[in-house]
Order: C-alpha cells, then sequence, then structure tokens
C-alpha cells in the first residue's frame, strides 16, 4: 500500500508505524507502573435474574485510572497486555482481587454471588492457569461453585483440543464457564458441544436491535432455545430498556446484564445495588 504512494507517503507510513510502537511501549511502561501504583481497580456489573428481578452475580470488569490521561478502556489495554506476558500478572491480580472481595461479601452475611472474571486467549494457553486458580481459591476461601471463566469463542475455537481439557479441568474444580459475546465469532454449532460451558451469553449488538430488528429477534430467540436444548442458561448483554428486557423474558431468557440496571460500579457501590434480603 504505502509503496504505490510514493516516497513521501513511505517515510510518513514508517513514522506512523514507529509512532504506533513507540505509543505502544510507552503505554506497556505505564500499565506495568499503574499495577504496582495500585491504579486498576475492579467493577462489578450486576447479572439480574429476569424472572425474580434479583441480583444473583456480577461480572468484573477491570478499570485503569491514569492521572494525565484520566479513565483508559479496557478494550485499549488488555489487547496490549496480551502482546507480552503482562497480561499473566494482570490476570492473577484481577482473579485474586475478585475472589477476596468475593470472599469478603459472604463473610459479610451476603447470600452467595457467581462472580464472572473475563479470561484472555493466552491465558487459556497458559500451563499454569488451572493451578493458579486453584492456589488463589484455596488461599482465599472464595468457593469455585461461585466462580464463572468467560471465554469468547475465538479463544475455544483458537485450539479445540486443549481448551476441552483446560475446561474440564476447571469443571472439575467446580468453577463454571461462560460463553462471552455469543454469536459475534464464527465456531461452529457442533463445536459448542464438545466444552462444558454453563451459560450462554448473548452478545450486545443482538440486545441492542430488540424488539425492532426483526433478526436480531430472530437471532436471540433461537440462541434462547439453543442454550436451553443444551442445558444452558441464557443471558442476555447490554440491556439497556425496558422493552428490550420484556421481549428476552417473553423469550424465556434467564439473565440480564446491562446499563438498565446498573453499569459497571466499585464493590463499595455494588453492594447497595442489592436488596435488603440478600444479607442473610
Ligand atoms: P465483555 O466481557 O463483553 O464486557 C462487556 C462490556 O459491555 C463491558 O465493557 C461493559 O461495561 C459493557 N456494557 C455492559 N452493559 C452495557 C450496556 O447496557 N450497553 C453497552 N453499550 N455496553 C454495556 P468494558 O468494561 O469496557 O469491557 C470491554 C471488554 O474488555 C470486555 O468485554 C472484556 O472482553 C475486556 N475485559 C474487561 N475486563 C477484563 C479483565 O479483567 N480481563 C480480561 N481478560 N478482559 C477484560
Ligand atoms: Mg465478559
Ligand atoms: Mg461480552
Ligand atoms: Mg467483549
Amino acid at each position: 500500500r504505502a509503496k504505490s504512494l510514493g516516497r513521501g507517503s513511505f517515510s510518513f507510513y514508517v513514522k506512523e508505524l514507529s509512532d504506533r510502537a513507540t505509543h505502544r511501549v510507552e503505554m506497556e511502561m505505564r500499565l506495568r507502573r499503574a499495577i504496582e501504583m495500585g491504579q486498576l481497580e475492579v467493577f462489578y456489573q450486576p447479572q439480574v435474574e429476569i424472572a425474580s428481578g434479583r441480583i444473583i452475580g456480577a461480572e468484573a470488569l477491570l478499570r485503569w485510572r491514569d492521572d494525565e490521561r484520566g479513565y483508559i478502556p479496557p478494550d485499549q489495554f488488555i489487547p496490549l497486555a496480551e502482546q507480552s506476558e503482562l497480561i499473566v500478572k494482570l490476570s492473577n491480580w484481577v482473579l485474586e482481587q475478585v475472589s477476596r472481595q468475593g470472599r469478603l461479601w459472604l463473610d459479610q452475611g451476603y447470600a452467595p454471588l457467581r462472580l464472572a472474571v473475563n479470561l484472555s486467549p493466552n491465558q487459556l494457553r497458559n500451563a499454569e492457569l488451572i493451578q493458579h486458580i486453584d492456589t488463589t481459591l484455596q488461599a482465599t476461601g472464595f468457593p469455585a461453585e461461585q466462580l464463572e471463566l468467560e471465554l469468547t469463542e475465538g479463544t475455544l475455537m483458537h485450539d479445540p483440543e486443549q481448551a476441552a481439557e483446560r475446561l474440564n479441568q476447571l469443571r472439575k474444580l467446580g468453577i463454571s464457564i461462560s460463553l462471552d459475546d455469543f454469536g459475534t465469532g464464527y465456531s461452529s454449532l457442533a463445536y459448542l458441544k464438545r466444552f462444558p460451558l454453563s451459560v450462554l451469553k448473548i452478545d450486545k449488538s443482538f440486545t441492542r436491535g430488540l424488539p425492532q430488528d426483526l433478526e436480531d429477534c430472530a437471532i436471540s430467540r433461537t440462541v434462547v432455545a439453543m442454550g436451553h436444548a443444551l442445558g444452558m442458561t441464557v443471558l442476555a448483554e447490554g440491556v439497556e430498556t425496558q422493552e428490550q428486557l420484556e421481549y428476552l423474558r417473553d423469550l424465556g431468557c434467564d439473565v440480564y446484564q446491562g446499563y438498565l440496571c446498573s453499569p459497571a460500579v466499585p464493590a463499595k457501590q455494588f453492594v447497595e445495588l442489592l436488596s435488603p434480603n440478600d444479607k442473610r
């Protein structure tokens, strides 16, 4: 591409590339420092059982507050961290925070909440993953039955054999697995049944069109039916309106997550969303 545009644009192209590389190195340095200086925080977004309206769990979402740049969204630094071993450090940290927080809520008398943590593709490939998760759960006393790991289709399809093996090991520990952003990848349905999945998460790009967009309606209806046929819980992401919720309720969708209930918030604010009878 650059060549056909002539010399001037070629050097421009090179400069742009090296700027990007500089940006990457600089961001990586900042991120390392952020971890050390405690500028990362785990936020929690409620997951609501549609039939009862009760908050039954939360998804843990990472937040980075940088003094100079302000809030940096995870989509801007997680892919970056993925390119180095930084992702392992980062993910271990998230898992520890979540396990500790989950244990604390139990000790404070809250009814058991299912807490979901996102797993990056590289983490599933990491041979030490299972051992690390097990050790963290033991050390914090957070029950494996309350931990859920979110994976995407891409993560599973990279090496389906290995993924299936790892997921089976996690299941044996009592951990449940959910398939995130379902419908945006290109996994075949035949493959899906090979993985021990507990939850299917309908991607928010489909939820958005409900109930006006006929295709989004058809896709959501199909995912709910298929998930249930395979014995899975179906959760809709990105629910922002009452109309979307009503449509999903009619479909028999089990759980929802979205701004209609709350965005991801700090742990302290999260418990304020729980109803008083969630405390035993
Ligand atoms: P995801 O796992 O699919 O998370 C859902 C994203 O949708 C979150 O964005 C959440 O804030 C956003 N969201 C929730 N409700 C609504 C809604 O009603 N409307 C709209 N428009 N958006 C909604 P966020 O927090 O920016 O996270 C983006 C992605 O970053 C996540 O996608 C996940 O893939 C990744 N991520 C976040 N935290 C972690 C982490 O600790 N580890 C790893 N590996 N990835 C993470
Ligand atoms: Mg997720
Ligand atoms: Mg998602
Ligand atoms: Mg995503």
